[in-house]
């Protein structure tokens, strides 16, 4: 169902969009603009939004999250999502996805091994039911979009823009949708089984971050942002407008500002709330207890653009 908390817009859905392959990502620079002296994803970004700590932790310690079932099961289901549109449109059915499903996890697997680590050795019924219930996020995938009748001009696309002369922001989209009339929906899958609403105002932040992006290299706001919810088989459709846009900007500027602010001071505080409870560090958190590492020696002399060339969070593995 769409809900009703976000405005009611064309369901571009109904209609099949035009089929335009991606081509080699015009929006990633060969080469940095000179200007440019640092990066940001929309999930760093929304780290430090969500608690200062938290971003250090990521991106500055560099801590290592083990991957939990939940994040696995997003990093599957898009896998599975972004193969069912290499199938012709007819095939592209809730029996094709299921039968996606097994051999991506292995894929996944091959390429992340410590997924295989989730599951204990040998332990077929657990992997079996995770399998499971991946599948049955599939089927809530189907009940809110027919993929037959779409043709997405983008999966997985990773795109950036240039802000402020000096910031690089970039991240994936899970799909891009252009309409005949050159529309542009963007939309990200949600596969998490924690309460939404934790984690609503981030999501949102996010497809912004987004359509930032494409209308500084594309010079269209994307008509309609869409979050499929797949657990809740919930749409939730968002309209942004290019002043919303001017202002996100400098949002994201400001954030980028305050960020390199606490580097320089080195202090990066907590900020408890609902979402501590998703948080893998609270050993080392103040506001539990604990007692964060010292702040690396190697951020001294930052590399500032060190993110520019490494791989931002993939889609479905931060959610
Ligand atoms: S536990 Fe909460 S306050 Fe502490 S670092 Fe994690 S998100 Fe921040």
């Amino acid at each position: 169902m769409v809900s009703d908390r976000w405005p009611n817009l064309p369901d571009m859905t109904a209609e099949p969009v035009t089929t335009q392959q991606p081509e080699p990502s015009p929006e990633v620079p060969a080469e940095l603009p000179a200007t440019v002296r640092a990066s940001l994803s929309p999930s760093r970004a929304a780290d430090f939004k969500t608690c200062p700590l938290l971003y250090r932790f990521r991106s500055i310690d560099r801590l290592p999250e083990r991957p939990t079932v939940e994040q696995a099961r997003g990093t599957l289901v898009h896998a599975v999502l972004e193969r069912l549109f290499d199938l012709p449109a007819t095939g592209r059915t809730p029996d094709a996805a299921g039968d996606l499903v097994s051999p991506q996890w292995d894929r996944l697997v091959t390429e992340q091994p410590e997924l295989s680590g989730l599951f204990a050795d040998g332990d077929e019924q657990a992997t079996a039911a995770f399998l499971r219930s991946a599948a049955g996020l599939l089927e809530g995938y189907f009940t809110v979009e027919d993929p037959r009748r779409l043709e997405p001009a983008e999966r997985e696309s990773l795109i950036s823009a240039v802000v402020d002369g000096e910031l690089l922001i970039r991240g994936y989209l899970d799909r891009l949708d252009v309409a005949p009339d050159g529309a542009l929906r963007v939309v990200d899958y949600k596969t998490g089984g924690a309460p939404r609403e934790a984690f609503e105002a981030r999501a949102l932040f996010q497809l912004k971050f987004y359509a930032l992006v494409l209308w500084r290299t594309r010079g269209v706001v994307p008509r309609v942002l869409r979050l499929l919810y797949l657990k809740d088989a919930e749409v939730c459709d968002y309209a942004p407008d290019a002043e919303e846009l001017v202002r996100f900007e400098r949002t994201v500027v400001a954030l980028w500002r305050a960020i390199e602010a606490a580097t320089a001071a080195q202090d990066f505080r907590p900020r408890p709330s609902r979402l501590c409870d998703w948080c893998s560090h609270q050993a080392l958190c103040p506001s539990y207890g604990g007692t964060p590492p010292p702040f690396p020696v190697r951020v001294a002399t930052p590399d500032p653009l060190r993110d520019a060339r490494t791989t931002p969070v993939p889609p479905g593995a931060d959610e």
